[in-house]
């Protein structure tokens, strides 16, 4: 079960993005669209999404603002959109923390093809203020504060499971689906028992904070919570 990657797409000129939007349906992602920089804090924490296309010019809040703020509280790839190549020259040196940069004009293909790519190099991670897991793939280690965490081949696969996907609810099956082997006979109390040592192990680097919640009748989510 793969779910679509969802853009939050932040142009002011409806017509672009109208067409930005058909192409990123057709490469089978879902959007949602924002024309404002004022609503685009809001819509980043409702829609959470896995990678925010982001005009530098917007009415309200500008773009360059917008990627500092997203950055404050996320880790999310943020691929910046500009419409002139001089300004392109500025933004380079600007520690923005963006992920990428398109010129405008540009092909609607091309901003595709670059979301995927983008897409695929995230390293999973969250933060949340001085808060920071960091996921290295490669290795299959996850650091919480710079300390890595000692845990299971199975314990790195959920917690880089919910790191992958801050936010959203999985539920036990999902969960087997997702972060188990096929031939593993894996119970909800055994999902539940590896749960609770990996809270148990989090828990030694954040004691006092709840970060993988139990959501009744459902499953988990991770979070960390303001
Ligand atoms: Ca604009």
């Amino acid at each position: 079960m793969e779910d679509k990657a969802r853009i939050l797409l932040v142009e002011d000129e409806t017509a672009l993005a109208k067409i930005l939007g058909d192409y990123l349906n057709h490469a089978g992602m879902e959007y949602l669209w924002v024309g404002h920089g004022g609503e685009v804090m809001d819509a980043f924490r409702r829609y959470r999404p896995d990678l925010v296309l982001l005009d530098v010019m917007l009415p309200g809040v500008d773009g360059l603002t917008l990627c500092r703020e997203i950055r404050k509280i996320s880790e999310t790839p943020v691929l910046l959109v500009t419409a002139k190549v001089e300004e392109l020259d500025r933004l380079l040196g600007l520690e923005l923390g963006a992920d990428d940069y398109i010129c405008k004009p540009f092909s609607p293909r091309e901003v595709v093809a670059r979301v995927k790519v983008v897409l695929r190099r995230v390293r999973p991670g969250a933060r949340q203020g001085d808060t920071v897991f960091r996921c290295q793939e490669d290795a299959q280690i996850i650091y919480l504060h710079d300390h890595r965490l000692d845990l299971t081949p199975t314990e790195y696969r959920l917690l880089r499971l919910f790191l992958s996907h801050p936010g959203r609810v999985y539920s036990r099956d999902q969960i087997v689906d997702l972060t188990y082997d096929m031939d593993q006979d894996v119970t909800d109390r055994v999902v539940d028992s590896h749960i609770k040592n990996l809270r148990k192990k989090i828990a030694k680097e954040l004691p006092d904070r709840e970060v993988i919640y139990s959501v009744y009748g459902v499953g988990y989510r991770f979070e960390l919570a303001y």
